[in-house]
């Protein structure tokens, strides 16, 4: 795996770049991204077909991630050339580790999260016990603006790398603390280093509570569930998506996180299927019972479709 760290939702002024939106949302260059698929047996022929299941990506805004970030894309060969880490064992378990104040918040939640990333990844997921911060040396502060508490992102980092459980294929931190990277920085969402296998996630300010507005503990869940789902897809190596509407989406508002689906588009599914094998039809189909318990509704009648659709007449 590559040796790169990343820092999740920075902002940063520069031109906006155009190209990238124009060059790869057409239907050609994502046929092009998805790669040559007639060797396949039907099933995956029909998963990885761009139909109208998946919608277009819009033209970006002046401070949407494309016009922000000109990333090229990743297409499918581009990724398997990258020769990116497979989940298989010995090391195939996902380990969630949450840092303080989650039981208090909700007990339920950490068992949800759990199911979630169980369901959309098909691997063995741990979730470990929570952890007070103030015991594991990770340095904290309160934030001169918003004064929240907030985590420093290396320590966190630090923290995971010295205990990965040897079947362990990441070890993912999070917590409802929000986080800063460095001193000088005003806060980070996440931080990932997919060399390591590790990564911290905040869902602070997933809430609108965050912000003094009125918590809305649904738009919250949904939330985190994409934030986990995208950092984790990250850690197999998947870039951010140029070509659909896509979980893998770069993001750099709320607003942008809010109109990105929690689904993935043909392109970055046929690269999570070839780092992990899964049986497409099968994934959906327990996707849609998970959505349907979860008060997803949107969510699992559209993967209830393509199960459907995947499995053929
Ligand atoms: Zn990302
Ligand atoms: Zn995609």
């Amino acid at each position: 795996m590559n040796a790169k760290s990343l820092r999740l939702g920075l902002t940063a002024v520069l031109l906006p770049a155009m190209s990238a939106w124009t060059q790869y949302s057409s239907p050609e260059a994502i046929h092009a991204a998805i790669g040559p698929v007639e060797s396949l047996s039907p099933e995956l022929r029909r998963a990885f077909t761009p139909n109208e299941d998946f919608k277009p990506l819009p033209k970006p805004g002046e401070n949407d991630w494309l016009a922000i970030q000109p990333e090229p894309g990743q297409t499918y060969r581009q990724f398997v050339r990258a020769k990116p880490n497979k989940a298989a064992p010995p090391r195939e378990v996902i380990y969630l580790q949450p840092l303080d104040s989650f039981t208090e918040r909700d007990p339920k939640s950490l068992l949800t999260l759990r199911a979630f990333t169980r369901h959309f990844f098909r691997l063995p997921v741990t979730m470990q016990r929570p952890v007070d911060v103030s015991r594991v040396g990770i340095a904290e502060r309160k934030n001169p603006f918003t004064e929240q508490r907030q985590l420093l992102t290396p320590d966190i980092l630090d923290y995971l790398r010295r205990d990965i459980p040897p079947d362990g294929y990441c070890r993912l931190a999070i917590t409802n603390i929000d986080l800063y990277p460095e001193p000088a920085w005003n806060f980070v969402f996440g931080q990932a280093s997919l060399s390591e296998g590790t990564g911290v996630f905040s869902f602070a300010r997933y809430d609108p509570s965050f912000y003094g507005e009125r918590p809305d503990a649904a738009l919250a869940r949904l939330r985190s569930f994409k934030v986990l789902a995208h950092e984790t897809g990250h850690m197999f190596g998947i870039e951010h998506c140029v070509y659909l509407l896509c979980l893998m989406n770069g993001s750099n508002t709320m607003e942008e996180t809010d109109a990105s689906p929690i689904h993935l588009c043909p392109v970055c599914l046929r690269k999570l299927q070839h780092s992990i094998g899964f049986d497409i039809a099968q994934r959906y189909r327990a996707l849609a019972t998970f959505y349907r318990q979860a008060g997803l509704v949107e969510e699992s009648a559209w993967v209830t479709e393509r199960a459907a659709y995947v499995s053929g007449p």
